[in-house]
């Protein structure tokens, strides 16, 4: 029966997670329709029911038939003194819905021994990897190139290059997530023999957590030791959290010395991470440290082109460029828009220009999303006109960044309570009277130009 389910198993997951998962399970016994197979330790149990209940239900109804039941035999060995096996009982539903079947699963073996926490992804197969990240589906650009590339090498070569470990730091939504994650796929597609595993360190100190309750310490890390290629997102999550560093700490190093490659991610700089041991920074600064900024405004409309042309939709440049403008804070904020542009086009029937598009971000881009206050007005002015920040509170007199500074001193004018005064200090500690000039100038040139009172007017929409 075993081996009928073994087929149906092989045929499913890939060969290195077959090679880790189900080559070491024993069949123990069958009695009548419940087949007891024994596994190595309560870690390698939680592991199989969280990722692989469904390929285990569909083994069962091959090789048992819809009311197949499952049972694990946990080998508990304790210093020595070979314990009996622990059985958990673990209900499998006929239902397909493998959510319930975890239900019950979660409420039932209690007696046995401690629950795993069940996290939301539970369902995703294969070591949480998601194959919807890739290289070829993340943009490069100014913002991210250093880590893109890094992130490339580390892929191509894992444990090779110096980037060891690899750590990205950005702010949230500027897609660490998805380029570690196209990292580990690129090297989990190229490379078959080795074992990646992607893990949040949120489910890392869960996972840690559970073991030390379940007395499965030494598993958890003789785990996390096999690993070739290991991915610990959002490492921020670890601070003041000194247990479970220890262990990560202990696992680094044994990795780092057998040559395995190690990704981390964070949302801030290794220097800003309080609560983390200084023993475990600096043994970040023996590879690379690579930043995401905010995506530029080209990056940006090529993100939204590529989104949209994942969802095969066609919409106006004119209508690109518009949420390019009103969206810079991050990609998925980004992407939010497009959605909810996608979602309102079909809600009211109607295609997406730039009359719906202002209608959505009315909605979305509300006033306590974005402050309005000198440094955005700043931020926003830099991009249209795409000068730098820096110019734009600069001394140059260069007409074309003069023009940009006193767009961006009227709109100062125009939506913040800052005095002139103030308002000169922000830009490079000009005096009231050179503000007011900017504002006059403005004006007369909205009056006499329609293209500048165009440029406003686009200006001024990106702020409500
Ligand atoms: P983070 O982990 O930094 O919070 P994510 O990786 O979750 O951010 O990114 C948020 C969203 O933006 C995801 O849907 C991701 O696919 C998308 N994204 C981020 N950067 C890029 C990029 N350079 N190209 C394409 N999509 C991106
Ligand atoms: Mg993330």
């Amino acid at each position: 029966v075993w081996e009928k389910c073994l087929q149906v198993i092989k045929a499913n997951v890939p060969e290195q997670s077959f090679k880790t998962w189900f080559e070491p399970i024993v069949p123990f016994r069958l009695a009548g329709k419940t087949l007891t197979i024994q596994v190595p330790s309560q870690f390698f149990y939680e592991w199989l029911e969280e990722n692989y209940i469904h390929v285990l239900r569909r083994a069962l109804d091959h090789a048992i038939g819809r009311d197949g039941q499952l049972e694990y035999s946990i080998i508990v060995d304790t210093g020595g003194d070979r314990q009996p096996p622990i059985k958990v009982h673990v209900p499998t539903t006929n239902s397909p819905e493998a959510a319930e079947a975890r239900q019950k699963a979660a409420s039932e073996p209690k007696k046995a021994t401690p629950q795993p926490p069940r996290s939301p992804d539970s369902s995703e197969l294969d070591l949480y990897l998601n194959p919807t990240y890739s290289f070829d589906n993340y943009i490069e650009g100014d913002c991210n190139r250093l880590a893109r590339s890094a992130g490339m090498a580390v892929a191509q070569r894992p444990g090779v290059t110096s980037f060891n470990p690899l750590l990205i730091y950005g702010g949230v939504g500027l897609g660490k997530t998805h380029l570690v994650q196209a990292i580990g796929n690129h090297i989990k597609g190229h490379h078959h023999d080795k074992f990646v595993l992607y893990v949040s360190s949120e489910k890392f100190t869960n996972q840690f957590i559970n073991a030390i309750k379940s007395n499965t310490l030494q598993d958890f890390t003789d785990f996390y030791m096999k690993v070739d290629a290991l991915i610990l997102d959002d490492v921020q999550f670890l601070s003041g959290k000194e247990k479970t560093q220890d262990t990560f700490f202990h696992i680094f190093n044994h990795l780092h010395q057998s040559g395995r490659q190690i990704i981390m991610t964070s949302d801030r700089r290794p220097s800003e991470l309080q609560g983390l041991q200084d023993r475990l920074l600096s043994r970040f600064k023996w590879g690379l440290t690579a930043d995401l900024q905010q995506p530029d405004f080209e990056t940006r409309i090529a993100i939204i082109q590529r989104k949209l042309q994942a969802e095969g939709i066609y919409i106006e440049y004119s209508v690109i460029e518009y949420i390019a403008h009103s969206v810079n804070t991050n990609v998925r904020e980004l992407e939010g828009v497009i959605i909810s542009l996608m979602a309102q086009a079909s809600l009211v029937r109607r295609d997406i220009d730039l009359d719906l598009a202002k209608v959505v971000m009315k909605n979305i881009v509300t006033a306590e999303d974005r402050e309005v206050n000198i440094d955005t007005i700043q931020e926003i002015v830099s991009d249209y006109y795409d000068v730098s920040i820096a110019d734009l509170k600069g001394k140059s007199r260069k007409k074309e960044l003069v023009y940009p500074r006193q767009v961006a001193m009227y709109f100062a004018k125009e939506l913040t309570d800052l005095s002139l005064k103030s308002i000169g200090y922000h830009f490079g500690g000009r005096d009231h009277s050179t503000v007011i000039h900017a504002i006059q100038t403005i004006s007369d040139l909205m009056e006499q130009d329609d293209s500048v009172k165009d440029a406003v007017q686009k200006i001024r929409s990106t702020f409500s």
